[in-house]
């Protein structure tokens, strides 16, 4: 027998990050017509990316491709300091949509600076929110991904030194790589709160509940979305067999033969309606029932910048 039951993750899906980043695309659509230029993936998922651009966004990565004088909107994950120099040299109309809970991050590495701090950040090289983050400073911040950076990196001094994190990390991963840099460093400062997000946290720890319930999990999510890769590495490391899929059409039957208990859950990028088309297909599989798990409830929810809210005038 197959699919009999599927457990669905809370929280799921969208964070209030996310929610912002595609309001301030949508708005400024609406106020300023299109097309808008978008740097960057808004977020990381192709559906939305493909939706937004349906209504009028155009996702550019370099600044010489977006024409004098147009709207353009930096993506959720940050930019450097040099990129928004660049852009506001170049005159756009700017909306910022890089999440708070990263611009707490940039804020917290100027403050610092300026006390003299040199920092350890732990991040995925290349990931655009560690290309953001490090380029809030023209030096200082050394990137390491996992304990064997820790034990190689080489700051200028070790009297201040304060760590950041990229936020979407496996919380398990960052712990011991933490760890690591406080063992080698034993002054070093961490954040009051640590930078992984209430939303990276609150998925991942969802997952956790799930997993030992399930033959396989579904993470719903684009191959680009670190915290949704961060989900379906959690779900194999807890044993279930744990698949990735960018929509509906990537799942594959045989993934299911002899399998009876199926948990969906999705990255903090992939909206609920990739979600729903699963359900659909795991339904055809033969689910009959659906449990929600218990979780925790979000209700965060951060404004739109000024310019765009709903009732500003032109
Ligand atoms: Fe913000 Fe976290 Fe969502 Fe990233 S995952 S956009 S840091 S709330």
């Amino acid at each position: 027998m197959g699919v009999q039951e599927i457990l669905l993750a809370e929280p799921r899906g969208f964070c209030a990050g996310v929610d912002r980043a595609i309001d301030i695309v949508e708005a400024a659509i609406a106020k300023f017509g299109r097309p808008i230029y978008v740097r960057h993936e808004i977020v990381h998922n192709t559906y939305v990316v493909n939706d937004l651009k349906t209504k009028g966004a155009i996702f550019i990565e370099e600044l010489s491709d977006v024409p004098p004088g147009a709207t353009l909107v930096f993506s959720a994950h940050g930019v450097s300091k040099a990129v928004q120099a660049e852009a506001e040299a170049r005159g756009f109309n700017i909306f910022d949509a890089t999440c708070p809970l990263v611009t707490k991050v940039h804020v917290e590495v100027a403050k610092l600076h300026k006390e003299g701090y040199e920092f350890i950040m732990i991040g995925h090289k290349g990931h655009p929110e560690v290309e953001g983050t490090m380029g809030q400073l023209p030096d200082g911040i050394h990137l390491v991904e996992d304990v064997q950076d820790v034990l190689k990196v080489q700051p200028k001094q070790t009297e201040l030194l304060a760590v950041v994190t990229q936020t979407t990390l496996s919380v398990d991963d960052a712990e011991e790589i933490l760890l690591a840099v406080k063992q080698r460093f034993p002054k070093v400062r961490e954040p009051k709160q640590q930078d992984i997000c209430y939303a990276t946290q609150n998925r991942q720890d969802a997952v956790k509940l799930m997993a030992p319930e399930v033959d396989v999990l579904v993470v719903v999510g684009s191959p680009t979305s670190s915290n949704s890769n961060r989900l379906r590495e959690l779900g194999s490391r807890m044993g279930a067999d744990s698949y990735m899929i960018d929509s509906a059409d990537e799942l594959q039957n045989e993934w299911f033969v002899g399998k009876h208990r199926v948990g969906l859950t999705a990255g903090a990028s992939a909206p609920e309606v990739l979600v729903q088309d699963v359900i659909l297909r795991l339904r055809a599989l033969g689910a009959t029932s659906i449990r929600k798990l218990d979780g925790v409830t979000e209700t965060i929810k951060f404004p739109l910048p000024k310019g765009l809210k709903l009732n500003d005038g032109h």
